[in-house]
C-alpha cells in the first residue's frame, strides 16, 4: 500500500490531501522565505492517529513536519524536504481547566482565540499569557518557538509557562513530561529531570507534542496604558532597567516608527494592572514619578494626550503594537526577532535604520521587553507581496539583520533556515555535537521536519 492510502486507513479520506490547492497552501507561509513542497497534508483528530502516521513515516522515511497556525513567517512549519504536512489543528479540545492550582490542560491544534474565548466565557477571573499574533496561532506552537505574551515581562516567556506535555516521539512511543508522568494531575513540570527541553525549541525535529499543560494567571480588575516618549536612544537601556526594577508593570514594549513624523521617536509603552484600586493607583504614580526623575529630569515626557483609539489597541488583548507598518503596500511582513541584552539597544537601533534605508524601506520597530531584563528587538520588514525584487531585497535585509544580532552578541528567535545556519556557525563545538546526537537519539531517521537544525557542512 501506498503512503497515501495508508495515511486514508489511518484518518480517513476527509482528513487526508495531495490534491494541488492544499498542497500549494501547505508549501508556503506569509513570510519572505522561499516555499518548499508538501506531498500531504494530514488533519490527525487524536494522539492514537498522530502515533500512527508517525509510525508509517517512520518505516516508510517519510519526512513529517508539524504544523500549528503556521505563523512564525520564518518558514519553520513549510516542509523543506517534501513528504507529509501534520496539520495539528484538527485536535482542538481544551481537556481541563483546574482553577485553583490554575493551569489548562490542551491539545496541540488550540488557538491562541479559542483559549482566550474559552477563559473569559468560564473562567473569567483566569487569563494565559496571549502573543499579538494572528488569532489561528496556536498556544503549543508558540510555546514551543519560546515565544512571548501580553504578560511576559511580568512572569516569563511562554515556554516557562509549560506545566507538562504529552509528546509523540519520532519511533512512535507516547511519552509523558512533567507532574503527569507520575500521577493524574498536570500541576506543574518538576521536580523531575527537565524533559521539555527537548521539545523547546526545536521546530518540530524532535517529537510532536500532541497535549500541553499550560500555566494560567489572574485576570486583574483593573488595567491601564501609560506611554513615555524620548528623543534620545541612548536613555533606552537605562530606562528599561529602571522600569524593569520597579517590577510592577504587566507588559512593556517599544515602538517607533519614521512616519508618520509624530510616531518618528521612542515610545515605552507600559501596560499596568493591578486586582485593587489603590494597588493601580499606586503603580501608575510611581511610575509617573520614575520617569519625571529619570536621568535627572525631562528627558522622557509623559503623553497625555494619547489617542482613545491608541489607547483601545494597547490595551487589547493581545495588544495591537504594531501601527500603521505596511508601508510597502501588498501585506508582506517578516522581522528578526532579536534577543538583545539591553545594552546593545541603541547600536541595534542605529544600525537597523541604516539596514532598512539601505533597501529602500521606512523603519518600524516593535521591541517587547522581557524578564532579565532582555529585548525582543523587531528588525521589522513590510514588502509587496507582488514584487520579486521587493521579496528579494527583505530577504537580504533579514541577512543583515540576523548577522548583525550576533554580531552584537544577541540571539535570532525562531530564525530561518539562515539564521539556524548563522547561530551553528558561531555555537561552541561541543554544543553543536550534543544537538547533533540529541536530535540522532530521539529521530535515527531524520524525518522530523528535515532541514532544521541541520549542521549539514558546519563541523
Ligand atoms: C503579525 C505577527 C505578530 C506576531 N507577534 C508575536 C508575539 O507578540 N509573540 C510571539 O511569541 N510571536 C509572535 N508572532 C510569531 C508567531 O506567529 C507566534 O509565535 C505563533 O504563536 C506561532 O504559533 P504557530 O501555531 O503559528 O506555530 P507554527 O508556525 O505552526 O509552528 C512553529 C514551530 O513549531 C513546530 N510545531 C508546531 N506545532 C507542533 C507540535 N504540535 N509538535 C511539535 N512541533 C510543532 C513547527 O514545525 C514549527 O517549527 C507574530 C507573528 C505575526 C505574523
Amino acid at each position: 500500500m501506498g503512503v497515501y492510502e495508508s495515511l486514508v486507513n489511518i484518518v480517513g479520506a476527509e482528513r487526508v490531501s495531495r490534491g494541488q490547492e492544499e498542497i500549494y497552501f501547505y508549501s508556503r507561509d506569509s513570510g519572505a522565505q522561499p516555499p518548499g513542497k508538501a506531498d500531504y497534508v494530514v488533519l490527525p483528530k487524536s494522539t492514537q492517529e498522530v502515533q500512527e502516521i508517525v509510525m508509517l513515516a517512520n518505516r516508510e522515511r517519510v519526512p513529517i513536519t508539524p504544523m500549528g497556525g503556521g505563523f512564525t513567517l520564518s518558514s519553520l512549519a513549510v516542509p523543506k524536504k517534501g513528504g507529509i504536512v501534520l496539520d495539528m489543528k484538527g485536535m482542538n479540545r481544551i481537556l481541563e481547566v483546574n482553577e485553583t492550582s490554575r493551569y489548562a490542560v490542551i491539545e496541540a491544534g488550540v488557538t491562541q482565540a479559542a483559549l482566550r474565548s474559552y477563559l473569559k466565557r468560564n473562567y473569567p477571573d483566569l487569563q494565559h499569557s496571549t502573543p499579538e499574533a494572528p488569532p489561528a496561532v496556536t498556544v503549543v506552537g508558540n510555546v514551543l518557538i519560546q515565544g512571548h505574551g501580553h504578560i511576559s515581562p511580568r512572569y516569563g516567556v511562554n515556554s516557562e509557562m509549560i506545566n507538562g506535555m504529552e509528546v509523540v516521539l519520532p519511533t512512535g512511543e507516547i511519552c509523558k513530561i512533567g507532574a503527569c508522568s507520575v500521577g493524574p494531575s498536570w500541576f506543574t513540570r518538576g521536580p523531575l529531570p527537565e524533559l521539555a527541553g527537548l521539545f523547546v525549541g526545536w521546530y518540530g525535529t524532535t517529537g510532536v507534542v500532541t497535549k500541553l499543560g499550560i500555566r494560567l494567571y489572574p485576570r486583574p480588575k483593573y488595567r491601564d496604558v501609560f506611554v513615555f516618549s524620548t528623543d534620545d536612544v541612548d536613555l533606552i537601556p537605562e530606562a528599561i532597567a529602571g522600569v524593569t526594577r520597579l517590577d510592577l508593570v504587566e507588559d512593556f514594549f517599544l515602538i517607533s516608527q519614521e512616519k508618520p513624523d509624530w510616531m518618528n521617536r521612542v515610545f515605552f509603552v507600559l501596560i499596568l494592572s493591578g486586582h485593587f484600586e489603590e494597588e493601580f493607583a499606586l503603580k501608575r504614580d510611581l511610575y509617573k514619578r520614575f520617569f519625571r526623575d529619570f536621568a535627572g529630569g525631562g528627558k522622557v515626557e509623559f503623553v497625555e494626550d494619547l489617542h482613545p483609539a491608541l489607547r483601545k489597541r494597547f490595551l487589547d488583548v493581545p495588544p495591537l503594537a504594531a501601527l500603521a507598518a505596511d508601508f510597502r503596500k501588498g501585506g508582506g511582513f517578516e522581522y528578526t526577532g532579536a534577543i538583545f541584552p539591553i545594552e546593545k539597544v541603541p547600536e541595534a537601533w542605529r544600525k537597523g535604520i541604516e539596514i532598512a534605508h539601505r533597501y529602500g524601506m521606512l523603519c518600524s520597530y516593535v521591541h517587547q521587553v522581557l524578564p532579565g531584563p532582555s529585548i525582543m528587538f523587531g528588525f521589522n520588514y513590510s514588502f509587496n507581496r507582488a514584487d520579486k525584487k521587493d521579496i528579494e531585497n527583505t530577504r537580504r535585509a533579514l541577512k543583515e539583520s540576523n548577522k548583525l544580532t550576533y554580531d552584537l552578541g544577541g540571539i535570532v528567535w525562531k530564525g530561518e533556515l539562515g539564521a539556524q545556519k548563522m547561530a551553528m556557525e558561531r555555537m561552541d563545538s561541543n554544543t553543536l555535537r550534543l544537538i547533533t546526537r540529541v536530535k540522532g537519539l530521539l529521530d535515527p531517521n531524520g524525518i522530523m521536519n528535515p532541514g532544521n537544525w541541520d549542521p549539514g557542512d558546519i563541523s
